[in-house]
């Protein structure tokens, strides 16, 4: 029976991660948000953890006297996630806060041997080399959550030699926008790209999955879970979003994992990993399933993946720019300040004037992505 520690539970997956919980009768030891107070509040009573945080330092006082008629400990603040990441009684952390606020947490989590069940792909993409040589050093177990990246794990299961794969090939909805051209995007509204075709997921990944920038993020995530150059990996945009990932090998056979698009099954399987057991999420009926499509990806009209692409091929802090001037534009985007192609523009600008590091010290990443924000902030 796992005992998991949940970062971000009142987010889209932090939200399912519980209804997979409460189904395999596993516990939440540990249950931390941002500011939701009343729905944290609700999930303590139902599931009652040792732990519960709110960053926010006013939102986690009004939980401390709403909670006061139970022993559930309530901290708050950076302090209280990283508590939530080494609590002892969990033997498993799943990161599903937004952005690259989970960085340290993560790391911490890392340090204290638990299984890392991986959402936040901000974490990965900001330093993804530093994250997986630490994991390493602690020999902590890193499962992905992401739905494509499970597939490219439960794909890459029984594999002995890294050798043998021949390329991993990402999938992509195309999201909201898929077809349109630069100039349709022009006028293209917040609320528009808030309409995701197959998922529903939070605000920031669903405007990223209409810049594509998701795509490029996973791309990122990819090469650093699964120690591949970016030539060995191929994005395909594949519209119903039943078949999540593949891997090649070198005699050519591909597999691949099929299912309808419900996170509650990678999420079941960080969990259960290495083994299944009966599920939370929605069957798959091959006969009702509409027939499959394939096609390329159009980084002309969508640049923010273009962007990603190219970081992907650079040395050092190079992506810790690219994700932090990301959040940046989305968080503008999301107020409604700027239009959806300045998302694009302002990452290129901010890659274009953050000098990167080579060889960067978490300092150096957490220096990045400050720079970068700056520059998308103030461009
Ligand atoms: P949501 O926006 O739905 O939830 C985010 C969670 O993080 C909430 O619990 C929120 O608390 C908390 N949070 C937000 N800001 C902060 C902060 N500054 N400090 C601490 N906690 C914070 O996001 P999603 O669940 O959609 O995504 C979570 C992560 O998983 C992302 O990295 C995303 O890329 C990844 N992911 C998501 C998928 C999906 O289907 N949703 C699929 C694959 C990956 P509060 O409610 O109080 O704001
Ligand atoms: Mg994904």
């Amino acid at each position: 029976m796992r005992s998991v520690s949940i970062l971000g539970s009142t987010g889209s997956i932090g939200r399912q991660a519980l209804e997979v919980i409460e189904q395999q009768g596993m516990r939440a030891v540990a249950l931390t948000a941002h500011h939701s107070t009343a729905l944290l509040e609700e999930q303590c009573r139902k599931f009652r953890p040792r732990l519960a945080v709110l960053t926010s330092q006013e939102a986690a006082a009004e939980l401390r006297i709403r909670l006061s008629d139970t022993d559930i400990r309530v901290s708050s603040g950076m302090e209280g996630l990283l508590e939530a990441a080494v609590l002892e009684e969990a033997d498993t952390v799943l990161t599903a806060v937004v952005g690259n606020i989970g960085l340290r947490p993560t790391l911490a989590a890392i340090r204290a041997r638990k299984r890392i069940a991986l959402a936040n792909k901000e974490t990965l993409v900001c330093a993804g080399e530093l994250v997986m040589a630490q994991a390493a050093e602690y020999g902590a177990e890193i499962v992905p959550v992401d739905s494509e990246h499970s597939a490219l794990f439960q794909c890459l299961q029984g594999n002995r030699d890294r050798g043998e794969v021949k390329r991993l090939i990402l999938t992509a909805s195309g999201g909201p926008f898929w077809g349109k051209t630069r100039e349709d995007l022009k006028q293209a509204a917040l609320r528009d790209a808030l309409k995701h075709p197959n998922w529903s997921m939070g605000a920031k990944i669903t405007v990223d999955s209409a810049t594509l920038m998701n795509k490029g993020l996973e791309f990122i995530e990819a090469m650093r879970l699964y120690r591949m150059p970016p030539e060995k990996i191929q994005i395909v945009v594949h519209r119903e979003s039943i078949i999540h990932s593949l891997v090649e090998y070198c005699d050519h056979a591909i597999l691949a994992q099929l299912g309808m698009p419900d996170m509650r099954l990678p999420i079941q399987y960080a969990l259960t990993w290495p083994g299944r057991t009966d599920a939370v999420a929605e069957e798959l009926d091959l006969l009702r399933c509409p027939p499959l499509t394939f096609g390329p990806p159009d980084t002309e009209t969508f640049r923010c993946l273009a962007l990603a692409l190219d970081a992907a091929r650079r040395p050092g802090t190079a992506c810790a720019v690219l994700n932090g001037a990301n959040e940046a534009a989305v968080q503008l985007f999301l107020q409604e300040k700027i239009g959806f192609l300045d998302i694009a523009d302002r990452v290129e600008r901010a890659l274009s004037t953050v000098p990167t590091v080579e060889r960067p010290s978490l300092d150096d990443i957490l220096a990045a992505d400050a720079a970068a924000r700056e520059a998308v902030f103030s461009s």
